[in-house]
């Protein structure tokens, strides 16, 4: 059968659901659970392609999503108009986009790139135009914000696995976050790359105080030190103080991304793949900020294998690609979700994630695993 005549046959969404052996502490709070839907498009040529997409406390709300809503206006459809689909699925929502069905999107558009991949014989980097990179620079993500002799023996762990480069989680009071990035600074040593993430933690004034500190002590980037809606706040910030910015994880489309962008609020653009309308509409926005001379880092979390792949899979092809955000903790979902590990943080090489070769995504699926953690 010809490429040309290629029709989607089915939409399948997998809502799974996890606990975590250690939970994440953020500024923000506790996440002992985690909820992602894997997504799979079926087609009459027998490939299947497989997405993601964040599921937050709700993944079998986000996979009735996809096959109430998404399902009826892709059945039939060539899977490689894929960016006719996203338009298609777009319109399915009435209002500024964002939000769940974005989300959703992301999952189906992933699994759309999983399939031209598989039709083409080739890995998703090279279909979007590589920059050739087989391997990637990857930091460390996170530093909890427990206490201070937790988060040096997992400082000292992120060392031990090969991280040149660690991000740490604090909070408030912003006594407490300076002497954080102190003591990790002085357990990491001078030459280690250190950023932290507040998960908007503070307000303008804090944040300032935070970042004058993160400068002294030559810290990389300062990420979400304030909320996502206050853009202004990011403006203003940037001009006070002398640490990079880093935000865009809580954002949906490239319109989003476009004012923390243009008006060079951030030196560091991060959308998750999983969230932020899958590969078509995260490349959007990293090539957007590659015209403002901005870093595009993609960030994971604690999502799954599959969103791992995609964000590797762009890794490989912006050519503003800065770093990879690889979790340091176990998660069943990211580690044992496709038959071989991707992007872990037990396999790195000098630092570096390796990124998929094979076709698509350059994964496979372990079917256990998804009935093992099956979302009810
Ligand atoms: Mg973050």
């Amino acid at each position: 059968m010809a490429a040309a005549d290629l029709a989607i046959t089915d939409v399948i969404a997998h809502p799974l659901s996890c606990r975590l052996p250690k939970p994440q502490r953020t500024g923000f709070g506790d996440y002992p659970v985690i909820e992602i839907v894997l997504v799979e498009v079926r087609t009459d040529a027998g490939i299947v392609g497989f997405g993601e997409c964040l599921g937050r406390a709700g993944s079998v709300a986000y996979a009735q999503a996809i096959e109430r809503i998404l399902k009826p206006v892709l059945v039939g459809r060539n899977p490689l108009d894929s960016q006719a689909l996203w338009r298609t699925m777009q319109r399915k929502l009435s209002g500024r986009s964002g939000g769940m069905l974005i989300e959703a999107i992301a999952g189906v558009d992933i699994a759309l790139w999983d399939v031209a991949g598989k039709v083409a014989g080739l890995p998703v980097h090279r279909l979007l135009g590589s920059m050739g990179r087989a391997r990637v620079d990857a930091y460390a993500s996170s530093i909890n914000w427990y206490d201070d002799a937790q988060a040096e023996a997992e400082t000292r762990d992120c060392l031990a696995l090969g991280f040149r480069q660690i991000k740490v989680k604090i909070g408030k009071p912003v006594k407490d976050a300076i002497r954080r990035c102190e003591l990790i600074r002085r357990v990491a040593g001078g030459d280690v790359k250190l950023m932290t993430d507040s998960n908007w933690a503070f307000d303008v004034d804090e944040a300032l105080a935070v970042g004058d500190a993160m400068a002294a002590l030559d810290y990389w980037w300062f990420e979400e030190p304030i909320p996502a809606e206050n853009v202004s706040g990011y403006v203003a910030l940037r001009a006070k103080t002398k640490v990079r910015l880093a935000a865009g994880e809580s954002d949906y489309t490239v319109w989003h991304a476009r004012e923390l962008i243009e008006r060079q609020a951030v030196g560091v653009i991060q959308p998750d793949v999983a969230r932020s309308g899958g590969i078509s509409e995260t490349r959007r926005i990293a090539d957007l900020a590659h015209a403002f001379h901005v870093a595009y880092a993609p960030h994971v979390g604690w999502s799954g294998a599959i969103c791992v792949a995609a964000s590797l899979q762009l890794a490989a092809a912006a050519p503003n690609f800065l770093t990879y955000e690889c979790m340091a903790y176990d998660n069943p979902l990211r580690q044992a979700l496709t038959t071989e590990p991707v992007g872990d943080s037990r396999h790195l090489i000098d630092g570096q994630a390796a990124v998929p070769q094979g076709p698509g995504l350059g994964v496979a699926i372990d079917w256990d695993v998804v009935a093992r953690y099956r979302a009810t």
